[in-house]
């Protein structure tokens, strides 16, 4: 299940994001307040506690969610550059972290890095991969979360490809997919069309 999170302010920012003279700075300050208002709507289904609090005139009614209960989990590199969006509206959320790179002879991805905080059966967890190419990287990260005991998980992906998109949706049904765009297609050597090239070389510099 995917849903596309196409507000005025991320369809404005993405097309900034995604001109190819937009450099390393404004680049990594986008892909931040992009993920920083997917995280308002990946936070949309958690439960609300009451709390009663004291306003200077009389005790009040209000809520509380339990943002300790939600871990974060950046797929390495380019993940890096959504962690500060989410912190920014989850403070106490917890960071985890799943490494992947392509095989040149197979072109599927290996894992070469995990780590996780610990995942309770309530726990929500948002992995983090700006694009969402081929899905390969997305279905082993997500393996790897469920290994380690995540049930509720979130792909927060800024640019996807309907390939990608297809390829998680069949083998992780019960994932939401959030997407501010489902892009046309993918091109010979897995990039997304029309995209906005590499999220790694552009949130580094180095390409
Ligand atoms: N990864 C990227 O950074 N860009 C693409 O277009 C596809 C995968």
């Amino acid at each position: 299940m995917h849903l596309v999170v196409d507000h005025p302010l991320v369809l404005h920012k993405l097309t900034i994001l995604r001109d190819k003279a937009t450099g390393p700075k404004e680049f990594r300050e986008l892909v931040r307040e992009i993920a920083t208002l997917m995280t308002y709507e990946a936070t949309r289904h958690l439960n609300l506690k009451r709390k009663v609090v004291e306003t200077p005139l009389e005790k009040c009614e209000g809520y509380e969610i339990n943002d300790k209960n939600i871990v974060i989990v950046p797929i390495l590199r380019a993940g890096l550059g959504m962690i500060d969006g989410v912190l920014q509206l989850v403070p106490n959320a917890s960071v985890g972290y799943a490494g992947m790179y392509r095989d040149p002879a197979t072109k599927m991805p290996v894992e070469y890095y995990a780590k996780f905080p610990a995942f309770f059966d309530d726990t929500e967890v948002f992995i983090l991969d700006p694009m969402l190419a081929t899905g390969n990287s997305a279905v082993k990260a997500i393996d790897l979360v469920k290994a380690h005991g995540g049930k509720h998980i979130t792909l927060l992906s800024i640019v996807a490809a309907p390939e990608g998109l297809k390829v998680v949706e069949s083998a992780h049904k019960d994932v939401k997919i959030l997407t501010c765009t489902v892009d046309r297609e993918l091109n010979d050597d897995a990039y997304i069309l029309p995209g906005l090239g590499d999220a790694g070389d552009r949130l580094y510099r180095t390409k």
